[in-house]
């Protein structure tokens, strides 16, 4: 392969339709951040909405909820619409609502209808724990035994899932399958258009985890026939710590009745009745539970009009060059240290780049005091996410180098091979 140059990376982004994002977020002169994938930036469009929901509060105290820059009442279908365009569906098939795990608990309670001789639920072994930790409680709430009802789908090298041993597990004894998009550690990017349409042959409603794919990647989940979907909006999708989640009901399913009920499902015409009967709004709206949580929601409004604005295909089209710019420099400038454990085809790789190596916590601790964030997934991987929105060809670049010099000169051995407590 030809040698790539600095001059190279400076034409790609001299090149780059979405350079002028970088300066819309806090970005530190003196260090790259490559950690969008488990915290995004703050960008000052979603510091400015903040400020205006705090200032709405400020001047207009209960009247916020009907009055103000942003009415509160009806903000998280307002913002929803928004969100839409990044999981493809329709505008009444989202809410911006709750956290993944929250998010999780709502759609399993409304999806998983166990009957006799169809009893469990499909995973798989690689996903995030807390999914596993809201499928095992979900099973005991139905009074199943989540030791033998929860299936978790295997992988052969501990990495990646082959779409076809999980295709092989949708049997008749399944009552529901829950998948993560892409997998957190390796990036893997599942086939969800396939794995649903597999699992509806069986007449097994589906749901996705989405929280390593929204802001990064185009979906199409309406015209896929996803059943449910959930997310979380701190990641690549820039909402801040905590910010709220998301998620998405397919259309057909507008009728069924919420598993965990509350009155922000209702009505929103007849909420304030304060009737004992519950009406839930005829929309993934229905699926809310309390008052929404406003100073968490309040930085989506600045986020979302970048991403309305940068277009999802064009941020996927710039990770993918993103990514595949630190593969080629990672081969190009480090030999024989890091297995790129990711997949390697554009079609079936997230936002990251994941590497493998023994010392990986303690190589993420110097490439913290050399300026890079990184961040370390025990036990042994190093998750590098160049960030569409706010990093450069550059940035990438300047990581490599970082990277190869502390390789070359085994500087992370002055360090613990042990995680942080948050890793
Ligand atoms: C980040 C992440 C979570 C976190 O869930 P919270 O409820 O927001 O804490 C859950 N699942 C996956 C797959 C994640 O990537």
């Amino acid at each position: 392969m030809r040698q790539i140059t600095a001059q190279m990376v400076e034409q790609m982004d001299q090149n780059d339709e979405l350079a002028s994002f970088k300066k819309e977020f806090y970005t530190k002169d003196d260090s790259i951040y490559l950690d969008g994938n488990s915290l995004g930036l703050l960008s000052k469009r979603a510091e400015q909405s903040l400020l205006d929901v705090l200032n709405d509060w400020k001047e207009h105290g209960i009247d916020g909820w009907m009055g103000g820059k942003y009415p509160w009442f009806t903000l998280s279908e307002k913002l929803a619409e928004k969100l839409s365009l990044l999981v493809g569906a329709k505008e009444k098939e989202v809410i911006v609502t709750g956290s993944t795990t929250v998010n999780l608990h709502q759609m399993v309670a409304t999806f998983f209808e166990p009957q006799e001789g169809r009893t469990k639920i499909l995973a798989d072994e690689l996903t995030f724990p807390s999914d596993i930790y809201g499928l095992q409680s979900q099973l005991k709430l139905k009074g199943l035994n989540p030791d033998t009802d929860l299936i978790q789908v295997g992988s052969k090298n501990g990495l990646t899932l082959d779409e076809q041993d999980i295709i092989d597990k949708m049997t008749e004894d399944v009552a529901l399958i829950l998948l993560p998009s892409v997998l957190y550690r390796s990036g893997q990017l599942l086939d969800i258009e396939r794995l649903t349409r597999e699992a509806h042959k069986r007449n097994i409603p589906i749901g996705f985890d989405l929280c390593h794919s929204i802001g990064a990647i185009p979906h199409e989940l309406s015209n896929w026939g996803v059943d449910f979907a959930f997310w979380c909006n701190y990641k690549y999708v820039n909402a801040g710590p905590g910010g709220v989640g998301g998620l998405y009901v397919n259309t057909k399913h507008f009728t069924k009745t919420p598993g965990l009920s509350g009155w922000f499902g209702s009505k929103k015409e007849t909420q304030f009745d304060m009737d004992h009967h519950f009406d839930a709004e005829n929309s993934a709206g229905g699926y809310q539970i309390g008052t929404p949580h406003m100073l968490s929601t309040a930085p989506l409004i600045g986020s979302l009009s970048i991403f309305e604005e940068a277009k999802i295909d064009r941020i996927r089209t710039k990770s993918l060059k993103l990514t595949s710019l630190l593969m080629d420099l990672l081969n190009q400038e480090i030999e024989n240290e890091f297995t790129i454990v990711n997949p390697l085809d554009d079609t079936r790789r997230g936002g990251h780049v994941a590497l493998m190596h023994n010392d990986a916590a303690r190589i993420c601790k110097a490439l913290k005091q050399n300026g890079i964030v990184p961040d370390f997934r025990a036990p042994n991987i190093i998750r590098l996410a160049p960030v569409a929105l706010y990093n450069s060809f550059q940035d990438v670049f300047e990581a490599v180098k970082i990277l190869s010099k502390i390789m070359k000169n085994r500087e992370y051995e002055k360090f613990e091979n042990k995680r942080e407590v948050i890793a």
